[in-house]
């Protein structure tokens, strides 16, 4: 914790470091328990409604710490049901988040950075560029920020982490959030296999990551040759294919899990029966399964999305050979909530609040 910069948000530390803080202030660290339920579970906004926590303590507290809240600065919801939050954060910038409905659920799909330093050719995300890593407490934010927003039959059980940036170029705040947003006694209570992890592919901390947490992790893949991952995604440079999938082989995957593997179909790109063919090969000792995203066209995108019969034909060619496959019809595209339609332009929002 760097105590030059105090007051700080107390949701940037785990349960764990703020036990340990309290330990050093005297404190008995299991009173640890109590704040984190007060903050995420009963989403107290100000230390003194922790009434089961002693006004001196309560005092130190408020001069210690302040309790982060996201602002939401706009919230639009599309035809199909798909809500996205546009958040200001303290320093003016924006991000947004997705709230999308299942059959008997939600799914919250969560930004981990402003913008993205990663420069992938078909994401409106990477036209912003990078500004900088979210806090944890920004990162829990959007989930607390959307769960005020849900009415009280709604029920919000599933986190992905695949909104703007991304998530390993972040990882100490992102493994930070992940703690308590799967903390099930006193945070926000997800399961972690109801918890998933996208990522560009940065080879270095993968197995770092599976060490660290039990979130299902997908990887986006999108190629089956390095020549048009070069192209599409400039990290593949710094780590090809082979060397993605062989993070991939000895990634620590808990029992009985697969990896995801997002690939984007973008007509005359990468959906070619080669392709599919390819892509069969390349998984062939991972365990794996297969998330296809017909490309979601946004203004000035130089791809464009198959039509259904290529997409249904590249879809059949894996499951053909045994592959649990599934294509993921965006929502939300009406109001540009769509994967890699995130760019949170608040030029474009308007400023209506
Ligand atoms: N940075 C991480 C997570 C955020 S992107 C990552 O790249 O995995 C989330 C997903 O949206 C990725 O699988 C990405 O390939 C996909 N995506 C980006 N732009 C898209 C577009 N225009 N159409 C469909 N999917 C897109
Ligand atoms: Fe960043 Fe993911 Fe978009 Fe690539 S696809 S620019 S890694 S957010």
């Amino acid at each position: 914790m760097n105590s030059t910069a105090l007051p700080q948000e107390i949701q940037n530390l785990t349960r764990a470091r703020f036990a340990d803080w309290l330990n050093a202030h005297n404190i008995a660290p299991y009173r640890a328990d109590q704040v984190f339920k007060w903050l995420f579970v009963h989403r107290a906004e100000s230390f003194d409604q922790m009434t089961n926590i002693s006004k001196p303590v309560r005092t130190l507290l408020a001069e210690s710490f302040i309790i982060g809240r996201l602002k939401i600065a706009r919230t639009q919801q599309s035809a199909d049901g798909t809500r996205k939050y546009l958040f200001e954060l303290s320093d003016g910038e924006h991000i947004e988040s997705v709230l999308i409905p299942e059959e008997d659920h939600f799914t919250l799909c969560v930004s981990t950075q402003v913008g993205c330093a990663q420069g992938c050719a078909f994401c409106m995300t990477a036209k912003k560029g990078f500004v900088r890593n979210l806090t944890p407490a920004e990162i829990t934010g959007q989930v607390l920020g959307a769960l005020k927003t849900l009415a009280p039959e709604e029920r919000l059980t599933n986190i992905v982490l695949m909104g703007m940036g991304e998530p390993l170029a972040n990882y100490d705040n992102v493994i930070t959030s992940l703690d308590t947003i799967c903390d099930g006694d006193c945070g926000l209570q997800f399961s972690t296999r109801r918890v998933t992890l996208s990522t560009s592919g940065l080879v270095p901390r993968m197995a770092p990551l599976g060490l660290a947490t039990t979130v299902n992790l997908a990887v986006s893949l999108n190629a089956t040759d390095n020549k048009t991952r070069d192209m599409l995604m400039p990290i593949n440079k710094t780590y090809p294919i082979e060397v993605l999938l062989e993070a991939c082989r000895t990634y620590p995957l808990s029992n009985r899990r697969k990896i995801t593997f997002e690939y984007i179909l973008m007509a005359g790109v990468n959906d070619s029966e080669k392709d599919a063919l390819r892509l069969v090969k390349l998984l062939r000792s991972i365990k794996a399964k297969v998330n296809l995203i017909p490309f979601n066209e946004h203004e000035g995108a130089a791809f464009k999305r198959p039509d259904d019969a290529a997409i249904e034909r590249f879809k059949q060619i894996l499951h053909d050979r045994q592959y649990t496959v599934m294509t993921r019809q965006s929502k939300g595209a009406d109001i540009s909530a769509a994967c890699g339609q995130l760019a949170a332009d608040i030029k474009k929002y308007g400023q209506n609040k």
